[in-house]
């Protein structure tokens, strides 16, 4: 692994106090990149003062999409020591990312050493009110100049740290979603089960019809347009009254990590959990009967997102009188306790700095 070379920066940006933060504004004083060129590997890393990036304009990222990206957060602990949330998932499911998108993925130790150092540069932007924490995007992407249609020869690899407060403010809020019967997100054998950038530009239409029609987001289906994939940006679970259901990984569905620990801590506690196909027809039809106890959808920047209606062609199926369920309220205050350090981390999923 190259030596990380730092330049820091001679000003320090102002924080944003916690009520000021809105998701993915503000950056932090510096960033992390490094280079890799084929035949030479992983060969310049560098902490730098947060800045533009300089790139060929005919550069593989630009024209054909190779670009992943990842999300995960640092947290304050009450201990005052930074916690970081799973580290080695996001890790692991870039490199398998980037295996499906014939992108060069960063070794283990280059990931985790360039996190630990950029935090360690950045330290105070670590937040330490309730709620609140410390978004990191790392993100790989093709940048040989080159417009020949063939996986790129040269990579940067960067990361970026942003402050993030509480997702939805007020904490007791649920949203409402839109079914979407039209377009989708993802198809068997694309891109679905990666953080691709081009699974977000092949969702973001859709996106702002529903936020069009008073709705937060999308639940996508697939394509049959039946089967349930996933909610917005997240991964959904639906409490019916005998099981607790997510819709099984099926090629075309993110792996979230949020959605991992979420089925570990419900098994845990002994809970009924079934990953499998879940239609929306019987989605409807268990809502008709009184048996759709509670809805939410899992990711990292939210935790638990519950959902409080869903529309389904013009008809609105209401989940738990538009409020929180007491599943989607318990997991939320247990991940949020294990992430804050007052609930005891049974399967070791925070990791200090000096860990990584
Ligand atoms: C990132 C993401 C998720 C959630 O993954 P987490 O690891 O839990 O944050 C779910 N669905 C999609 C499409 C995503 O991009």
């Amino acid at each position: 692994m190259p030596e990380i070379q730092r330049r820091t920066s001679p000003t320090q940006k102002p924080i944003p106090p916690a009520k000021d933060l809105k998701f993915g504004q503000h950056f932090s004083d510096h960033w992390f990149w490094s280079k890799y060129s084929e035949g030479k590997g992983w060969f310049e890393s560098r902490i730098e003062p947060y800045g533009p990036l300089a790139l060929d304009p005919a550069a593989s990222v630009f024209h054909y999409g190779q670009a992943l990206f990842e999300g995960m957060k640092a947290f304050r602990r009450a201990n005052g020591e930074i916690g970081i949330f799973r580290p080695e998932f996001n890790h692991s499911r870039m490199c398998d990312g980037a295996a499906r998108l014939c992108l060069e993925a960063p070794p283990k130790e280059l990931f985790m050493q360039g996190l630990k150092q950029l935090i360690q540069v950045d330290e105070r932007w670590v937040p330490s009110d309730e709620g609140c924490s410390l978004y990191i995007r790392p993100t790989l992407i093709g940048t040989e100049g080159f417009l020949g249609v063939r996986p790129s020869r040269e990579y940067v690899f960067f990361i970026l740290l942003s402050p993030a407060a509480a997702y939805y403010s007020g904490g007791n809020q649920t949203v409402k979603i839109w079914v979407e019967d039209k377009a989708l997100r993802a198809a068997p054998g694309g891109l679905g089960a990666t953080k691709a950038g081009a699974n977000y530009a092949a969702s973001l239409q859709a996106g702002l019809e529903a936020k069009r029609r008073g709705y937060a987001q999308v639940l996508w289906l697939d394509v049959q347009h039946e089967g349930i994939e996933e909610v917005g940006t997240m991964n959904v679970f639906f409490v019916l009254k005998d099981e607790i259901v997510t819709p099984a990984l099926n090629g075309s569905i993110l792996p979230g990590c949020m959605r991992d620990s979420a089925l570990r801590l419900l098994r845990e506690q002994g809970a009924k959990v079934s990953e499998r196909r879940i239609t929306i027809s019987e989605v409807a039809e268990r809502h008709a009967r009184g048996e759709l106890l509670e809805a939410f959808g899992t990711g990292t920047a939210a935790v638990i997102s519950p959902i409080g209606e869903l529309n389904l062609r013009g008809n609105t199926m209401v989940i738990h009188g538009h409020e929180p369920g007491p599943v989607a309220q318990n997991l939320q205050q247990t991940l949020i306790g294990i992430q804050r350090g007052t609930v005891a981390d049974k399967f070791g999923w925070m990791k200090t700095l000096e860990q990584l």
